[in-house]
């Protein structure tokens, strides 16, 4: 038996996430006494998985595979499985991922659980310790059946180097037909996402207007860091509802999350939740979110943002 893990892929390179994929692929693989497989789609540098435990690459080439959707990518991940006797397929979080897994799971009729947190507790039978209500809480879910399927939350597990064997295989896909085809994708190009940065700087009504915002992108430029913001922010036009963080928008699992003249609602914290160290910069000392934050500046951000900038810019 053997665990599988897709290995997302962006403009044809492994993404980071796959790094962490497949350092838990190759934990539990160990655990579980198999061997790792893991595939990528049109990807030019999936050796690089070779350094993270692969036993095994499987590299699949095919104009279906092009653009990302469900019905294509869990046909191909569902031929794999089907050749490979594979026991667990792993995922990232990406939303990507987590639409592939539910797909994946009707065409092959198995189990899916999504914000993984941790090696499983048990293997027989198969409890993993996932987190749920936005992160405040976990639960010990088993899975039942044949196939497992489980997505992994971003930054919970650690990547680690870890040598295989990595036999390459290429692997070629008959044409998958759809019911509808990707003609074209527009991607914003050299800006980081918020979905892959390791720093998130996100801003809030504080800033009073989107006049302001070009502090937020030089500071965000000088940290190569990804930009968000509060959901009152997206909702008028300030910034792009792709930006806009928290329960009803997008969830952040960056290293470090800097949060400017952002009052700190629950809604809004709730999609934090998973950062690691949080700033706040906000000139109200009673503003929630201090009560959140590892490290807190009370002072005005016009003020404040400039200074850091320079600050910056000087080391
Ligand atoms: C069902 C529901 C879902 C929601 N989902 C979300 C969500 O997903 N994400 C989200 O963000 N919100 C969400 N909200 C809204 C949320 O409740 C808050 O209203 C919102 O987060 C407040 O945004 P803000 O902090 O930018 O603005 P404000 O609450 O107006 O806070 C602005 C902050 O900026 C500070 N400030 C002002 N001037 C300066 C200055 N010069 N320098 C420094 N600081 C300054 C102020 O002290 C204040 O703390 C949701 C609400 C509901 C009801």
């Amino acid at each position: 038996m053997s665990v599988l893990v897709y290995s997302e892929s962006e403009n044809g390179k492994l993404k980071k996430s796959s790094f962490e994929t497949a350092s838990y692929g190759k934990a539990l693989a160990e655990k579980l006494g198999s061997k790792l497989i893991c595939v990528s789609f049109n990807c030019s540098d999936s050796e690089l998985l070779n350094k993270y435990g692969a036993d095994k690459i499987i590299h699949v080439e095919s104009s279906s595979l092009k653009e990302f959707t469900a019905k294509t990518y869990s046909y191909a991940l569902s031929q794999v499985i089907e050749n490979e006797d594979v026991s667990v397929v792993i995922l990232s979080s990406s939303a990507d991922a987590k639409y592939l897994g539910a797909y994946l799971a009707g065409i092959t009729d198995s189990s899916y659980l999504s914000n993984v947190v941790e090696l499983p507790e048990s293997l027989n039978p198969f409890i993993v310790r996932r987190s749920c209500f936005t992160n405040k809480a976990f639960s010990s879910t088993e899975i039942n059946g044949g196939l497992k399927i489980i997505s992994i939350s971003s930054n919970s597990y650690v990547v680690k180097e870890n040598n295989g064997d990595g036999i390459i295989e290429n692997l070629d896909l008959n044409e998958v037909s759809t019911t509808f085809k990707v003609s074209n994708v527009e991607k914003q190009s050299g800006k980081v996402t918020i979905a892959d940065a390791d720093i998130v700087v996100s801003a809030g009504r504080g800033l009073k207007g989107p006049e302001n915002w070009h502090m937020i992108e030089e500071l965000a430029d000088v940290l190569g860091a990804a930009t968000a913001c509060s959901k009152p922010v997206s909702d008028m036009g300030w910034r792009p509802h792709s930006e806009h963080v928290g329960q009803t928008g997008k969830p952040v699992a960056s290293n470090l999350y800097i949060a400017i003249g952002i009052s700190g609602a629950i809604q809004h914290l709730a999609g934090i939740n998973s950062s690691k160290v949080k700033v706040v910069i906000n000139n109200d000392p009673e503003a929630p979110f201090f009560k959140a934050a590892d490290y807190g500046v009370v002072g005005d951000a016009f003020d404040v943002i400039p200074e850091l900038i320079n600050k910056l810019k000087a080391r």
